[in-house]
């Protein structure tokens, strides 16, 4: 009767409810609005205007949306239901809120082009299977931390098609960028730019080994770099006089906050790079812990509801789609018989779903 034996299916369920934890690690029931600005994670959704919803709104009012996983931002208000928000969905503009009239959008949300689903220099919507690896930038300041390929951060994006075909790494870096693995934060050419003088009294800083793993120069034309790799691994005083005055990203060592703490404590009050870590990025050494949601009892009643919502909703969506249809095939017979499951809010095992196949065998030999 069925193309696909319960093992089969089992396994799949198994792997569908790990995702959805994975996906969904909280349980999603109180929008964030009120809690006003915060770091959190953040999703952009293309279909109510290109506003960015909270998590659990993602969930709870834009699942039949189209949505693009935008992960933290910082000093993020959620904008569902709020005066940005362009079409009511039902009878509330936010149904975790409940409000029937729009509320007001927080002035302090900076829109930029990841809320139209956009990312990096090369302004491309993210697809994970061609890509080269994405990072963030920590500081965020002048790029409102953006995603940026690795390829773009070493070159133009323009060049940047196929830089991974030369890959010696087979971990989507191409050959030049520093290993994922041998620094912990990293700081865009863009924000570098715009806080230069910061930037230089920090690399000749005689602690700055202790922050900085490396300077990485973003070619603005395709000239082969000096160095083979293009990583310059000495980042210091010597770096900045003898090259030219090409852009350049930093990364940051692990454990940077710590040894920015301590330069800063040995800095005059008015030393403009006290002034930086005291009052403009002050999260460098001490950063707003990504908002947590409340972790729900009620979180594994009916995983199998929430695995396929949260697939369905949207993140991964990529390497959720072949999970998907191959769910769909038999979510179609199995629906019947789970109903019961998710109305009582019961979590289906394994051995309901042998007896629906047991069930299922019985029927076809009747026949
Ligand atoms: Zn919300
Ligand atoms: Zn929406
Ligand atoms: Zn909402
Ligand atoms: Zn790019
Ligand atoms: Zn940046």
């Amino acid at each position: 009767m069925s193309d696909i034996s319960a093992s089969e299916y089992i396994n799949q369920q198994n792997a569908l409810e790990d995702e959805a934890r994975g996906l969904m690690p909280w349980s999603p029931s109180h929008c964030t609005y009120a809690d006003g600005s915060l770091r959190q994670p953040v999703f952009a959704c293309l279909d109510c205007g290109e506003i960015g919803v909270c998590y659990s709104c993602s969930i709870q009012c834009h699942a039949d949306c189209r949505l693009e996983e935008l992960f933290t931002k910082r000093g993020f208000t959620c904008d569902c239901g709020t005066e940005r928000q362009e079409s009511k969905k039902g009878d509330f503009w936010c149904h975790l809120r409940q409000n029937q009239e729009r509320d007001v959008p927080s002035l302090s949300n900076r829109y930029n082009q990841n809320f139209k689903g956009l990312f990096c220099d090369c302004q491309n919507k993210y697809k994970a299977e061609h890509d080269s690896t994405m990072i963030q930038c920590v500081l965020g300041l002048e790029c409102n931390e953006e995603w940026y390929h690795c390829c773009c951060i070493l070159r133009r994006h323009d060049h940047a098609t196929d830089c991974l075909q030369n890959s010696s790494q087979d971990n989507q870096v191409p050959s030049g960028f520093p290993a994922i693995d041998s620094f912990e934060g990293f700081i865009c050419w863009k924000c570098v730019n715009r806080y230069f003088t910061i930037f230089q009294a920090l690399l000749s800083h005689r602690r700055s080994d202790d922050v900085i793993a490396h300077t990485v120069a973003h070619y603005s034309t395709l000239v082969q770099p000096k160095s083979e790799s293009g990583v310059s691994e000495l980042p210091s005083k010597r770096r900045r006089n003898s090259e030219t005055d090409q852009p350049f990203s930093i990364m940051l060592k692990s454990g940077y906050d710590n040894a920015l703490l301590e330069i800063k404590e040995g800095l005059e009050e008015s030393d403009k790079l006290f002034i930086f870590l005291q009052d403009i990025a002050p999260f460098l050494i001490s950063d707003e812990p990504v908002y947590e949601f409340s972790e729900d009892s009620d979180n594994d009643t009916s995983t199998f509801e929430l695995g396929t919502k949260a697939l369905n909703t949207s993140i991964d969506r990529d390497t959720a789609v072949a999970g998907i249809q191959a769910m769909d095939n038999i979510k179609k017979k199995l629906s019947d018989f789970l109903r019961p499951f998710a109305e009582s809010g019961e979590v289906v095992k394994e051995e309901d779903i042998r007896n629906f196949f047991e069930l299922q065998k019985g029927k076809s030999k009747d026949k």
